[in-house]
C-alpha cells in the first residue's frame, strides 16, 4: 500500500544510508520501516533513500519505493549530482582548451585553480573565454580582408610623428592596444587624475586620429613630491582620417651682420627646428 504521492515528491536520494546505520539511532515507530510501504528496515537489506517533497517534510523509502517515484518522474539526486560533474568537467576541458594559463590544480593562487570552482563562475569564465576567441577570430578574418602591407614614406614620421606598430594590423585592435607602453606618451608627474594624448596612426594604407585616455594615479611618498604613475588605459577613440600631406616648405633668407659666435648660434638654433 502507498502512502507517498507521487505528485509530492520532488527528489529521491536512494543510497542515502544503510539501514544497520539508519536502525542504530532511530527510535520512532515511523522510522522503523519504510513510509510508503511500511516493510520494516530490519527485513530488507541495502540503503534508505530519502525522498524530499514539495512543501511536506522529508520522508525515508525503501529502495524499491524510491525507484518507483523516480520511474514516476521524481529527480533521481544522484543522476543529478554526476550530470553536474560531468557539466563541470565540460566547462573546465573547454576552459584549459581557451585559455593555455589555466590550471586545474597546484596553482600557487589556489583561488585561481578551475577545479575549486563551481559551474556559475566556470560558467562566466567560459563565457568571457568565448567572447574574447570570437573577437579575435573576427579580427583575423579582417586582417586578411583588409591590411594592405604599405611602406611608410619618411614625412609622416618627421613632420606627423606617425605611429605604427607590426601588432596593430587592424583598427579593431585599436581598442585594445597598450598604447601606455609607448616611450614617451604619457609622462607621469602630472597632477590631474586622468589625461588624453593624441596620436596619429597608421595602419597598412589607413590613418586614423586616435585619443586615448588614461586614468593616473599618485601616493604620497615618506621624502620628496607625490609619486605619479599611469593606472591604465580608460578609454581609446578614434577616427578614420585622410593620409596627411608633406608640409610645404617656404624658405627664406636672412642677411645682416653676424659675428662668428652669432652664426654658429644661429646655426645651432635652426639645426633643432628640424
Ligand atoms: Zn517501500
Amino acid at each position: 500500500m502507498s502512502k507517498i504521492k507521487q505528485e509530492d515528491v520532488n527528489q529521491v536520494k536512494i543510497d542515502m544510508i544503510t539501514t544497520e546505520a539508519w536502525l542504530r539511532n532511530r527510535t520512532k515507530v515511523k522510522e522503523s520501516k519504510c513510509q510508503n510501504c511500511s516493510t520494516k528496515w530490519v527485513d530488507v537489506e541495502g540503503e534508505v533513500a530519502l525522498v524530499t517533497r514539495h512543501r511536506k517534510p522529508n520522508v525515508t523509502v525503501c529502495r524499491k519505493c524510491a525507484q518507483k517515484f523516480i520511474t514516476g518522474g521524481a529527480i533521481d539526486v544522484n543522476k543529478a549530482q554526476k550530470s553536474r560533474y560531468e557539466i563541470k568537467e565540460e566547462l573546465i576541458l573547454e576552459i584549459l582548451e581557451l585559455n593555455p594559463g589555466a590550471k586545474r590544480t597546484g596553482n600557487y593562487f589556489s583561488s585561481m585553480d578551475l577545479d575549486s570552482k563551481d559551474i556559475e563562475s566556470l560558467t562566466k569564465q567560459v563565457t568571457v573565454l568565448r567572447a574574447k576567441r570570437d573577437k579575435q577570430l573576427a579580427i583575423e578574418e579582417a586582417i586578411k580582408r583588409d591590411f594592405v602591407e604599405t611602406p611608410t614614406e619618411q614625412y609622416l614620421i618627421n613632420e606627423y610623428q606617425v605611429f605604427e606598430s607590426e601588432y596593430l594590423k587592424h583598427e579593431l585592435q585599436l581598442e585594445d592596444y597598450p598604447f601606455t607602453d609607448i616611450d614617451g606618451l604619457f609622462d607621469c608627474g602630472q597632477v590631474y587624475a586622468t589625461y588624453e594624448e593624441e596620436l596619429l596612426v597608421k595602419i597598412g594604407n589607413r590613418f586614423y586620429d586616435v585619443t586615448i585616455t588614461v586614468e593616473v594615479n599618485s601616493s604620497k611618498q615618506d621624502i620628496g613630491d607625490r609619486l605619479y604613475w599611469v593606472e591604465g588605459i580608460e578609454s581609446v577613440t578614434w577616427e578614420r582620417t585622410e593620409k596627411p600631406k608633406p608640409k610645404e616648405r617656404e624658405y627664406f633668407s636672412i642677411t645682416g651682420k653676424y659675428t662668428k659666435d652669432q652664426i654658429e648660434q644661429i646655426d645651432n638654433l635652426l639645426n633643432s627646428f628640424k
